[in-house]
């Protein structure tokens, strides 16, 4: 079978989003293609600006730093790319994970900046796991690591922060939205760049490009990335929401990107969503909805070993 869009070559294979059927070039291209696209229609960036790509090792940011340097090479865009890591302190997992963010670092030709748990907020993530357990683990990191990319970013002065999140991603995480009514979380994921107005606002150029084809992408062009998941993962939640989303994009390939059109398109009748104010932490002056930020709070329960306590307080 020919190629459907260069009508020459033979196709390799059946495009995950549309199902059509390509050569390895043409796959590239296209993919490509529709990542500058989103960009330019979205106006992510601007001329001269320092960007701080998201960079853990797996093959989102690997893609990501890769698609970017291509880009911004290709397109001209004139963007000062950057790497930028963080490191949770678990050992066999993320130890090795950074060891691929170095050999991309070579390869791209990007500064790398690694920020780590440890230096941060004095703790590890392998201890706060000796303290906590596999119950919360993941509050704390996610918390944690939100701060740590801004820090990271506004330690090189970044401009902006892109992070690998794909299609898929945000398809699980519009459903996880609606399924716990979080209509503040459900208007903000669909957000291709958040906190445009902030200091620092974050962009997705992933997202309308699928899980599957970022793997082929990765695998073809032979990127080195690190497939290993964290060893305290557990996140049965979102993992019962892909399993399903999986199994209905096996009837209907469109799914991903149609969930996320309908995230886009729900109009949310505000005066019933409860809107964070927007404040500075009184102890680390980070941004916060409450006099302390959710980090602080965190590591205070920790350093008085009442973490969980602070689990279960509202920020
Ligand atoms: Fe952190 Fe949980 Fe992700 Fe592991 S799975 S890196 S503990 S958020
Ligand atoms: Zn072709
Ligand atoms: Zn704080």
């Amino acid at each position: 079978m020919k190629c459907e869009l260069c009508q020459t070559r033979n196709a390799k294979i059946k495009r995950p989003k549309n199902q059509m059927p390509v050569c390895h070039e043409c796959f590239y291209i296209v993919f490509e293609e529709e990542i500058h696209h989103t960009i330019m229609t979205n106006n992510l960036f601007k001329r001269g600006e320092r960007i701080a790509i998201g960079a853990s090792g797996g093959k989102d940011s690997t893609v990501l730093a890769h698609v970017m340097t291509t880009l911004n090479k290709r397109y001209d865009y004139g963007l000062n790319l950057e790497l930028l890591s963080v490191d949770e302190g678990i050992i066999g997992y993320r130890d090795d994970s950074l060891e691929t963010v170095k050999k991309n670092q070579i390869t791209y030709e990007l500064p790398l900046t690694i920020v780590s748990y440890k230096d941060l907020y004095g703790w590890t993530m392998d201890e706060i796991v000796k303290v906590i357990g596999l119950t919360n683990n993941c509050t704390f990191c996610g918390v944690f690591r939100r701060q740590a990319l801004d820090r990271g970013a506004m330690l090189i002065k970044a401009d902006k922060i892109v992070t690998g999140h794909n299609a898929d991603d945000i398809a699980e995480t519009v459903y996880m939205n609606i399924l716990r009514g979080d209509f503040f979380r459900l208007h903000k994921c669909v957000d291709i760049m958040t906190g445009r107005e902030d200091a620092l606002p974050r962009c997705k150029p992933f997202k309308y490009t699928y899980e599957k084809e970022i793997v082929m992408y990765a695998h073809f062009k032979k990127l080195d990335y690190f497939s290993t998941e964290c060893i305290y993962s557990p996140n049965a939640y979102r993992g019962y929401v892909r399993e399903l989303i999986k199994d209905l994009e096996k009837v209907r390939p469109s799914i991903i990107t149609d969930i996320i059109h309908s995230g886009e398109s729900i109009k949310i009748d505000t005066s019933n969503v409860q809107f964070p104010k927007k404040m500075n932490c009184k102890q680390c002056g980070f941004v916060a909805s409450n006099d302390l930020c959710k980090a602080c709070v965190l590591l205070d329960g920790l350093n008085k070993g009442k973490a969980r306590v602070a689990i279960g307080r509202k920020e």
